[in-house]
């Protein structure tokens, strides 16, 4: 199977890119914001739950993300593989995703991380903000607070990843086609071998 994890802040431009990739390897995508904006717009319990969290810039628990991947993986197995966007987001989801995938004999082919400086990233989310309707991106204080968490609490997960020899770094500023084009170099790279 062929795992990525599309990493990096807040409007960085993981969708865009998991969308490129899902399509051109034949993978399915797993977004765990995605599927939390779904539950919210439906009501379940789970998103009555997570609103509290996500409409203040806050993260909901590993438990909760932890769940929603599982569930997912579960539903979607066997497959080609998986494009995980917007998680692992804490060492503690990293950690037990490693054992989650090992009950599958599977693992992470690679952590791809975009990046992108603050000031653009705080321009994309603002702009982003005027054509989708997410609460968490209309206001600057919870743009600001999003992009603090990420630095103290996601950005470490690297680390783990690159302990592993799994981190690849890409320059997410520029051209979408150009960006998209760097990260197939890396996978290409990877399955060769
Ligand atoms: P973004 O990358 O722009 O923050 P996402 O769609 O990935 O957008 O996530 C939206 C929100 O959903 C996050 O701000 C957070 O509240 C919640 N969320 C998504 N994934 C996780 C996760 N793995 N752990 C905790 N909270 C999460």
């Amino acid at each position: 199977m062929l795992n990525i994890i599309l990493f990096g802040p807040p409007g960085a431009g993981k969708g865009t890119q998991s969308q490129k990739l899902i399509e051109k390897y034949g993978l399915v995508h797993i977004s765990t914001g995605e599927i939390l904006r779904i539950n919210i717009a439906e009501k379940t319990p789970l998103g009555i739950e997570a609103q509290k969290y996500i409409d203040h810039g806050n993260y909901v628990s590993d438990a909760i993300a932890l769940e929603i991947v599982m569930n997912e993986i579960n539903k979607n197995i066997p497959c080609n593989g998986f494009v995980f966007d917007g998680f692992p987001r804490t060492t503690p989801q990293a950690d037990e995703f490693t054992r989650i995938l090992g009950k599958y004999n599977s693992e992470i082919t690679v952590l791809i991380s975009l990046e992108v400086d603050e000031e653009t990233l705080v321009k994309r989310l603002s702009n982003r903000s005027e054509k989708s309707n997410r609460p968490d991106d209309t206001c600057d204080q919870i743009i600001k607070k999003r992009l603090t968490i990420y630095e103290n609490n996601t950005k470490i997960v690297k680390n783990y990843y690159k302990k592993l020899n799994k981190y690849q770094s890409i320059n997410g500023l520029g051209d979408i086609d150009k960006i998209f084009s760097d990260i197939c170099k890396v996978i290409d790279n990877i399955c060769k071998n």
